[in-house]
C-alpha cells in the first residue's frame, strides 16, 4: 500500500467509493468524474502503478482484472450496446492516478480515435 495513493486509500476504506463489485484481488467502483453514463474503475487491491509495471508473475492478476471488467460491465447490462475498456499509462497516456486501473465506459456511443 502506498500511503499517498488515492486508490489504495479506497481499497482500505479510508476514502468512500461507490463499489459495484469486489473480490479478494480486485475492486470495481464508479468514477467520481464520469465520462459516460456508466464509468467504472477496475483496480487491483495490491498497489501496482500501471500496466507498464506488471511483471510476468502478475499474469493471472492481469487476466483477472480484464475478466472482472467484463463481469462488472455485464452486471450493469452494458454488453447489449457495447462498452469500452481502456487503461492509461504515464504522462502521454493521460494517467493521473498512479495505481493501475481499467476504465469501463458505457451507456453512450464512444468516439475513436481518442484525443
Ligand atoms: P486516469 O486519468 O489516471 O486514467 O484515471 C483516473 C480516474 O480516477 C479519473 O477518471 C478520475 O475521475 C478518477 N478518480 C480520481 N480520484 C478519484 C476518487 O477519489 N474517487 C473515484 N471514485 N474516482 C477518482
Ligand atoms: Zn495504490
Amino acid at each position: 500500500m502506498a500511503d499517498d495513493c488515492i486508490f489504495c486509500r479506497i481499497v482500505d476504506g479510508d476514502i468512500p467509493a461507490q463499489v459495484v463489485h469486489q473480490d479478494d484481488r480486485a475492486l470495481v467502483f464508479r468514477d467520481v468524474n464520469p465520462q459516460a453514463p456508466t464509468h467504472l474503475l477496475v483496480i487491483p487491491r495490491r498497489h501496482v502503478v500501471s500496466v507498464d509495471h506488471l511483471s510476468p508473475d502478475d499474469e493471472a492478476l492481469a487476466g483477472h482484472l480484464l475478466l472482472t471488467a467484463g463481469t462488472a460491465a455485464r452486471s450493469l447490462g452494458l454488453e447489449e450496446d457495447g462498452y469500452r475498456v481502456v487503461t492509461n499509462i504515464g504522462r502521454d497516456g493521460g494517467q493521473t492516478v498512479s495505481h493501475l486501473h481499467l476504465h469501463v465506459l458505457g451507456g453512450r456511443s464512444l468516439g475513436w480515435p481518442p484525443g
